[in-house]
């Protein structure tokens, strides 16, 4: 367990000397300590990764090749390659996740900075036809540092997408990872200088998000700030970015649709369906949380469904089941809050999974729910829920699968099951969403595939070559030659 923060291809103690527990969400045990960030550890990261990169791009990072940039991303993506298993641990100890889950991201990590080391000299501007006697071209920069706060439910995927993406385009990193989920993030920052990366280029600082989160991102010397977590911390973080015109990337939640029509293949959809809300135990910004069924197969789809939900099990990270437990108590309270909620309202759980009896009173395990005839203006079809639970619904028409669809804050992903070609284009423009999966949901993961929401889902686009773009900033020069 790492108690240090990584700073300048260095551990240092928090500059006040205090530290953080860490709590084994699988049985709520201490099994360790974080260092916890202030405002001055903030300050001596930011200036190490300002000195990595250089105030006019001179520092040892900042006067480095596209290529030679994406030599190292090779090189860490390789490492984590080697070390798939450590990594996946790490992860699974950190937040409770199902050892297979944390198997995933680590393989995903690995894609993503082989991904975005491969695209490092791919990016380019553009010449512009222009008057007579000019050439005008545009040329893309890093913005310098940036910064990352990094929520605990996909650590490394999403240090992979935009730490990987920000180091391709050139910038030095400051990274905040949450309280509950550091070790991954710390142990990256430590290989990345391993293979070579020079001192300052990714720093590292643990701590409270209120504290050394809300430091970073007041920073004035943070450029770009990439947050993924909730809508009401994104708007704070959007905020306190305005009042220095720094731009921002915000990834907040969703309460994502799986719309299943008559003509659908159940025999695909309804395993992905399942998966796409219990895996990493619904802690997902994109979970298909909510299921529109057309009311002609509305009953033989939740009769399926419930079979399966009563199959699942969620159990201790090491047996690799289909869930672990929540990350902490504060997420496990705020699912049982909704919960209740939800009996309060009178509505029906149609099935529900299990608890591995290996499973410790004293970790936060949630077993799956599938709740059936769920009114589309409740707050359980409405709210983001953060745990394994699925929200049923039947519908009518085309019209009203759309406008029930788009009923909510969110935008973030959206499920269209049909054979039928023309509706499946037709609900996919219409439906307002940054992602819409055809007879399928994710992609299986989709390292190059752009992701990012709309209304409250947020806005900025991560992953793929586009996820490149906000970490860079469009400069033009115009040459009067004669
Ligand atoms: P937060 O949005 O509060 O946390 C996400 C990240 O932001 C963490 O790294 C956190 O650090 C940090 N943070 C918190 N407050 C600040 C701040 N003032 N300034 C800068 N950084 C800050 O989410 P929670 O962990 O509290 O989870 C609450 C809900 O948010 C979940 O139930 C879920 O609905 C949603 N969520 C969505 C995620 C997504 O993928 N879109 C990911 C996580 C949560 P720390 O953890 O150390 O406080």
């Amino acid at each position: 367990m790492r108690k240090h923060h990584f700073i300048g291809n260095a551990w240092c103690e928090a500059s006040s000397g205090e530290t953080l527990p860490i709590i084994d969400p699988s049985n709520g045990a201490e099994v360790g300590q974080i260092a916890r960030g202030t405002a001055q550890d903030v300050d001596a990261a930011v200036a190490a990764a300002r000195r990595a990169v250089g105030e006019t791009f001179d520092g040892p990072w900042g006067v480095l090749s596209a290529s030679e940039r994406g030599r190292l991303l090779y090189r860490l993506a390789a490492a984590v390659q080697d070390r798939i298993e450590e990594f996946a641990l790490l992860e699974a100890q950190d937040t409770g996740k199902s050892i297979k889950t944390a198997r995933t991201d680590a393989i995903f990590l690995a894609r993503y900075l082989e991904f975005y080391a491969g695209a490092c000299d791919k990016l380019h501007g553009d010449t512009i036809p222009f008057q007579t006697g000019f050439t005008v071209m545009t040329i893309r920069e890093p913005h310098g540092v940036t910064g990352h706060i990094i929520p605990w439910n996909y650590p490394i995927q999403i240090f992979g997408r935009t730490v990987g993406a920000a180091l391709a385009t050139g910038n030095a990193c400051v990274v905040k990872p949450a309280e509950d989920a550091s070790q991954s993030v710390l142990r990256l920052a430590e290989l990345a200088a391993e293979v070579g990366f020079p001192a300052g280029v990714i720093n590292v600082v643990t701590g409270y998000g209120h504290e050394a989160g809300a430091c970073l991102t007041a920073h004035q010397g943070i450029d770009h700030i990439s947050f993924t977590g909730s809508t009401a911390t994104g708007r704070l973080i959007a905020q306190a970015a305005a009042e220095r015109h720094c731009p921002v990337t915000l990834e907040l939640g969703g309460k994502s649709p799986q719309i299943v029509f008559e003509d659908a293949n159940l025999d695909e959809a309804l395993p992905v369906i399942v998966t796409a809300i219990v895996q990493n135990a619904g802690q997902t910004c994109s979970a298909g949380s909510r299921l529109l069924v057309q009311r002609s197969i509305y009953e033989p789809v939740l009769q399926a469904l419930a079979e399966r939900f009563r199959a699942l099990k969620a159990g201790p990270p090491h047996l690799g089941l289909d869930m672990g437990p929540l990350v902490n108590r504060k997420q496990y309270e705020q699912v049982k809050r909704i919960l209740a909620k939800a009996e309060a309202d009178g509505l029906q759980v149609m099935a529900r999974g299990a608890l591995h009896p290996e499973a410790a009173s004293a970790g936060y395990y949630q077993e799956a729910l599938l709740y059936r005839d769920v009114p589309h203006d409740n707050s359980l079809a409405q709210q983001e829920v953060f745990g394994p639970v699925l929200a049923a619904m039947p519908f009518e028409s085309e019209e009203e699968a759309i406008a029930l669809a788009n009923g909510t804050d969110y935008g973030l992903v959206a499920g269209i099951w049909t054979q039928d070609g023309g509706r499946q284009m037709r609900v996919a423009r219409k439906v307002r969403s940054g992602q819409v999966f055809i007879n399928n949901y994710g992609a299986g993961g989709g390292v190059e595939l752009p992701f990012g929401g709309m209304k409250s889902s947020g806005y900025g686009r991560e992953k793929g070559f586009e996820g490149m773009l906000g970490f860079t900033v469009l400069k033009t020069i115009a040459i009067r030659h004669g």
